[in-house]
């Protein structure tokens, strides 16, 4: 059985609360949007993970249209959702040991057991900041058609999931991923 819109309003703002509370988020940063039939709901631009209410989703559309107050990162959503039927939530946050280990800009690979299973091989994506709002939706929209998660070097971590959970999971598996990865190379380096 689907669940309600309203469920799935209150599931958002919790899954997008606790990216915050976990250290994937800092209090204002990343997004968060679910798929209801053609509309998107999705966190408003500057929003606050720790005082976001329900009432504060903003509706857009699958045909492009964004509500007033949206994301920036609205376009990029709706793009994910006509590149992938299979995306019911988008989720983007900033994990730091993400961000850390991939700064290079080379493709992540997990070493770890979980995250080989989750994801061999994560694609890192690099895009220009000052054109960033311009690129963005197709360069991560490509990615995330084929793969669970992309990263944007220097930036943060995109997912998708067929539900609002799922595409919380991958975004705190991936996080946990790079975090073994930096504890291990700096394990190598001693
Ligand atoms: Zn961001």
């Amino acid at each position: 059985m689907q669940a309600n819109l309203a469920q799935l309003k209150s599931d958002l703002v919790q899954h997008y609360h606790w990216l915050r509370q976990y250290g994937c988020n800092d209090s204002h940063s990343g997004n968060a949007s679910f798929r209801w039939h053609d509309e998107i709901w999705i966190t408003p631009t500057g929003c606050c993970a720790d005082t976001l209410q329900v009432d504060d989703l903003v509706a857009c559309h699958i045909d492009g249209v964004t509500g007033e107050g949206a994301s920036l990162d609205a376009p990029l959503h709706i793009e994910v959702y006509r590149h992938n039927a299979k995306a019911q939530a988008v989720f983007h946050s900033h994990g730091p040991h993400t961000i850390a280990f991939t700064l290079k800009g080379d493709d992540f690979v997990p070493v770890d057991f979980e995250g080989q299973y989750y994801f061999p091989t994560v694609p890192v994506v690099t895009i220009p900041y000052d054109r960033y709002i311009e690129l963005s939706p197709n360069a991560i929209a490509d990615k995330l058609a084929d793969h669970k998660v992309a990263i944007v070097r220097g930036h943060g971590v995109y997912t998708y999931g067929e539900t609002i959970n799922l595409a919380y999971k991958w975004s705190c598996s991936v996080e946990l991923s790079a975090k073994i990865a930096l504890l291990n190379d700096s394990n190598t380096r001693r």
